[in-house]
């Protein structure tokens, strides 16, 4: 089957071409048939497998299709994603795909002004994608209207699900018209999930491309069982002697990832930690280093790296293992994208070995065990010094070349998270984290109040 055969609008094949697709996925050959009658959709697909395209190639058909003028604050197609990172890869795929055309793509979320944003949705666009807690502050501040959504789709319900967006969701349910094609996509389709999905379908086609958490076919998996306060070791260890072109290393908490960065630099070893703590700038900076190659070290949370589409990740290495089975799916999906094969090697300490029981139960696999290497011991006592957190600055043991590393992500990281103070800018994962308060300012804060009345 090929991308000519669904008959989509010229402008859109020109652009599959401009992007050398030339064969649809599974999930595209599933997906976009269904869409393009107009009928719903439940897609259970984790990221790397299209799906995305799935969902916005038979969407701006039929936009294409049935051109409308933008009404003020609204938008004609609205897509859900649980995380910024992912918001952002759709919107551009939205971009790419229509390039031949001439749609409005804007992105919504959290961690920067919200006040662009609000300016920017005033004439209404064609395509919005947005994070839900973003979406409802500009619903509640009168600057958007869900009224005349046509599509809709929420990605990743599992993931919005695990991050707490269930009430926000059934708030956007309320909102949006009765008369919309919806289309639901998750990797996990749990009870709870199916339930969340009745509230929004009607009628659905149900498509899958993989049964329920089954491992990536081609990825090799190993394990290594080691104590974990010798995992640093171990991880030093398995960046010296695995062909590595990029790897993305998880951790299960912010201050683990932070944690491990500081140890790789103090080896002399450039890495960059991305979690929730991080600003929207500090996220932007390091996933552009990554995937530019500038650094081939990504420490990550669950959550921050779901939905994360970085080709030629050669290696995902578990620091820790995940307590939930479906999340080390996800996990080790970041690697053997589009075909390519990858490795996943996770580190279990003693306590995590019931995870990876877990883990071995839900995707039918058992990793391929891979003792401690020869002389580990010595390894463990000569780990270096991690780098110490900025805290500490002016004292003795400072370093002239993290100096010089914070000062420029200082510069490149600063000005553009929401008015955060500079010094959230300068961390690199080697600051301990400060209680910060996300929440936008809202109503009290006179430029807002202004924005509001014009726009309402
Ligand atoms: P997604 O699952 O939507 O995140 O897509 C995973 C990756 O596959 C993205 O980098 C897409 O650009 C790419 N991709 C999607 N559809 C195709 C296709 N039909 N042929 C080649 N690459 C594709």
């Amino acid at each position: 089957m090929e991308f000519k055969d669904f008959g989509l609008h010229a402008d859109i094949e020109r652009a599959l071409t401009a992007k050398r697709y030339s064969q649809p996925t599974p999930i595209q050959q599933q997906a976009i048939p269904v869409l393009l009658e107009g009928r719903d959709l439940c897609g259970i697909a984790q990221t790397g497998t299209g799906k995305t395209a799935a969902f916005s190639l038979p969407s701006l058909d039929y936009l294409l299709n049935n051109p409308k003028p933008r009404s003020p604050r609204g938008c004609r197609m609205l897509v859900l994603s649980p995380t910024r990172e992912l918001a952002a890869q759709i919107a551009q795929s939205c971009r790419d795909y229509g390039r031949f055309a001439k749609f409005s793509v804007m992105t919504v979320f959290g961690g920067v002004p919200i006040n662009k944003q609000i300016r920017e949705l005033g004439q209404g666009v064609d395509i919005l994608v947005a994070t839900p807690g973003r979406l409802l502050d500009l619903v509640d501040q009168r600057a958007l209207r869900l009224d005349d959504v046509e599509i809709f789709v929420l990605d990743e319900a599992d993931q919005m699900m695990d991050m707490g967006f269930i009430h926000s969701l059934r708030r956007v349910a309320k909102l949006l018209p009765k008369e919309r094609q919806n289309l639901f996509f998750s990797a996990t389709m749990p009870k709870e999930i199916a339930a969340l999905a009745q509230q929004f379908l009607h009628d659905p086609v149900t498509v899958s491309v993989a049964p329920q958490a089954t491992t990536a076919e081609k990825i090799r998996q190993q394990v290594t069982f080691v104590e974990q306060k010798e995992k640093q070791a171990l991880l030093h260890h398995v960046l010296k002697i695995e062909d590595i072109d990029r790897a993305l290393i998880f951790t299960r908490t912010k201050h683990g990832a932070d944690r491990v960065v500081r140890h790789l630099k103090g080896a002399g070893i450039d890495a960059f930690a991305i979690h929730g703590n991080k600003s929207q700038a500090q996220r932007t900076t390091a996933l552009q280093a990554f995937r530019s190659g500038q650094v081939r070290l990504l420490v990550a949370t669950d959550i921050a790296a779901r939905g994360i589409d970085v080709s030629g990740v050669s290696h995902v290495i578990n620091f820790e293992i995940p307590n939930v089975p479906e999340q080390y799916v996800h996990r080790i999906g970041r690697t053997a994208r589009a075909g390519a094969e990858g490795i996943a090697i996770s580190f279990v300490a003693p306590d995590e070995r019931p995870y990876l029981r877990d883990i071995e139960r839900v995707t039918r696999t058992k990793a391929e065990p891979v003792k401690l290497p020869d002389g580990f011991g010595e390894m463990v006592r000569n780990l270096p010094k991690p780098v110490n957190p900025p805290r500490n600055t002016g004292g003795k043991g400072r370093n002239p070349q993290r100096q010089r590393e914070e000062a420029q992500r200082g510069k490149a990281g600063g000005h553009r998270d929401g008015g955060q103070p500079r010094r959230e800018g300068a961390g690199d994962g080697a600051q301990p984290q400060r209680k910060r308060r996300f929440r936008p300012r809202r109503g009290g804060v006179g430029a807002h109040k202004g924005a509001v009345t014009r726009v309402g």
